[in-house]
């Protein structure tokens, strides 16, 4: 029994020994000097000696626990650190039990283990799976952060395109009697790539950021804003009356944003244009925002600063000015576009002192096409500069042309949107082209807004007036800006609309205001031209009202470059 037992102990490695609490002596075995670091030899000791090994933070603990296990004869377990004399920490493991002897005595018989390295194992393991635990929530962190990043614009803070995409997805995964009827508000600015082109970029996103807190204001719980793009941001509403909300969300937004929206210490004037769609529990969320897409362009179609709500028949008026828009970049490819060329005459001598350019679209299939039918998508899609230049290039050429063939044309006119005005290479590209000083006339949109403050433009403008190019007002008496600050420009000429010319022979009040406009001007040394003179009273007035230059059917039509010579030659508009 001993022997198996002592095998047992030895492999083990346990430690067996007993204490005498009375006497104050510990007996243990040769393992038990090992466990202690002592040596084997160690087999008798005081139970001094033994409690000196003992870590002073677990003493207390340690003799508790036996004097519990003496008093109560309770077994004894625990476990306990002890110091080598070598300086080591060991981790010991106890186990005990008390006997009382045949005279009396109390004696614990035990057996102590070592378990550090158990223990120190246990510990890393802990320690790794803290370890493992605070990575976690870090990469837990980490991933939130991103996944915010990756759903949210960094200037405005707003939902990002891809949070829409996702917002859709969960839309879509929505059972259908769950779905609420849905509204998509599609914003669009107006002028904000004239702030970030004067002003710069820093401005351009303060502007983005105070508009975003704008559209912030306007929304409500229903809502869900996200901005898509530079200057695009869409808005959902979801509730009963989605149609009725999103209506007039849209109506303040684009009033609100018509006002002055301060930014950078400074005041900026912009717009917004609002394109709506509204569906009912049948939810198409991608049908909503392609209609709400076509709402918006013919919003901005109709002019800046306005709310489209989306119906079938926009639809189709949106597929032809797509098309239109596609036929347009070919013709621009392919040379498609010529000036016509409509003399104009001293209103005195009739004599031709000059002749408008006005662009013709040649089609292949279609014949000329006339500018109404294609500027206004030609702008839409930013290549109305394009056509402008072509006109002049081409009409500056005829020019010569015209003067090889035996006719002198004294000046040429040609129309300059504004987005020509604004286009970056215009002055460069105006540098290039050979002119004489005076012959070459540009004819400005009273709309184009000369009343804004707008340094760009009247950087241009005076740069245009520098290169000896002559400045006309076009359509005067149709647009809103001040007489005021039209003289500023200081103009050659003023055109006066056709709209005003035609009730002239009926019209006491008109000729009148006619008359004043041509004092005004003249007492500026400002030239007046008259548009669509189409009878001889007309021309007669015209010349008694003191305006300068006639222009009209009556004297002669827009003709193509290869007439204008034989036309100027056969003198057929004279009485
Ligand atoms: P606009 O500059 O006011 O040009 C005058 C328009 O009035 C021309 O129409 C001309 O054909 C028409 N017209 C001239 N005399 C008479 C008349 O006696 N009676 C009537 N009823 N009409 C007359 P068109 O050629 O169709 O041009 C329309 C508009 O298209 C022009 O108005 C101009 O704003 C724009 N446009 C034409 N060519 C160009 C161009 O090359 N560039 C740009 N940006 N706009 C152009
Ligand atoms: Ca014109
Ligand atoms: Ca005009």
């Amino acid at each position: 029994m001993s022997r198996r037992l002592e095998l047992a102990l030895e492999a083990s490695g346990v430690g067996v020994w007993q204490l005498h609490p009375e006497k104050k002596r510990l007996i243990w075995d040769n393992r038990m000097g090992e466990i202690f670091g002592l040596g084997p030899e160690s087999t008798t000791l005081g139970y001094d000696q033994f409690r000196e090994r003992v870590h002073p933070d677990d003493i207390a603990e340690v003799e508790q626990a036996l004097t519990a296990a003496i008093e109560s004869r309770r077994k004894l377990v625990g476990q306990f650190r002890i110091s080598t004399p070598s300086g080591e920490t060991r981790i010991i493991r106890a186990y005990g039990v008390t006997h009382i002897m045949p005279d009396g005595e109390r004696v614990v018989i035990g057996a102590n283990w070592d378990v550090t390295k158990d223990i120190l194992l246990q510990e890393e393991l802990r320690e790794a799976e803290e370890r493992a635990r605070n990575q976690n929530q870090e990469l837990e962190a980490a991933r939130n952060d991103l996944e915010f990043q990756a759903l949210h614009d960094p200037l405005t803070g707003l939902p990002n395109r891809r949070y829409v995409e996702r917002f859709i997805e969960r839309l879509k995964a929505t059972p259908a009697t769950e779905r609420k009827p849905i509204a998509c508000i599609h914003i669009d600015l107006d002028r904000f790539k004239e702030v970030n082109d004067t002003a710069g970029h820093n401005v351009g996103d303060a502007v983005l950021r105070s508009i975003s807190q704008v559209l912030v204001s306007l929304s409500n719980s229903a809502c869900f804003l996200a901005r898509i793009g530079g200057d695009e941001f869409v808005i959902f509403i979801q509730a009963a009356n989605a149609g009725e909300l999103a209506s007039e969300i849209g109506a303040s937004i684009v009033t609100r944003v018509a006002k002055p929206i301060s930014a950078d210490g400074r005041e900026w004037r912009l717009g917004a244009s609002v394109g709506i769609a509204v569906q009912d529990t049948s939810c198409d969320i991608s049908q909503l925002i392609a209609d709400a897409d076509i709402a918006l362009y013919e919003a901005k179609k109709r002019g800046k600063g306005r709310v489209r709500l989306y119906t079938p028949t926009l639809r189709s008026e949106f597929v032809t000015s797509r098309q239109l828009a596609d036929e347009i970049l070919a013709a621009i490819e392919q040379d498609q576009f010529v000036p016509f060329f409509q003399p104009q005459f001293d209103a005195k001598s009739l004599e031709i002192v000059g002749a408008e350019a006005l662009v013709r679209w040649n089609h292949p299939e279609r014949g000329l096409i006339s500018p109404a039918a294609f500027l206004p998508v030609a702008e839409k899609i930013g290549k109305l500069c394009a056509i402008d230049e072509i006109i002049l290039t081409k009409s500056l050429d005829a020019v010569r042309k015209f003067e090889v063939e035996g006719f002198k044309l004294p000046r040429v006119s040609v129309n300059v949107s504004a987005q020509r005005l604004r286009e970056e290479s215009f002055l460069s590209k105006l540098s290039s082209l050979r002119f004489n000083p005076g012959s070459l006339s540009f004819e400005l949109l009273e709309s184009i807004s000369f009343d804004e403050e707008d340094h760009a433009l009247s950087k241009a403008i005076e740069s245009v007036r520098g290169m000896g190019i002559e400045l006309e007002i076009d359509d005067f008496g149709t647009g809103h800006a001040s007489l005021v600050s039209l003289i500023e420009l200081a103009p050659h000429r003023l055109k006066i609309d056709r709209k005003l010319v035609k009730p002239l022979a009926t019209s006491n009040s008109q000729r009148k205001l006619i008359s004043s406009v041509v004092d005004i001007a003249r007492s500026m040394d400002i030239g007046v031209v008259a548009e669509g003179v189409e009878t001889f009273e007309q021309i007669e007035i015209l010349r008694a009202l003191g305006c300068s230059t006639l222009q009209g059917f009556r004297l002669a039509k827009p003709m193509p470059e290869s007439e204008v010579v034989r036309f100027a030659l056969g003198r057929g508009w004279m009485p």
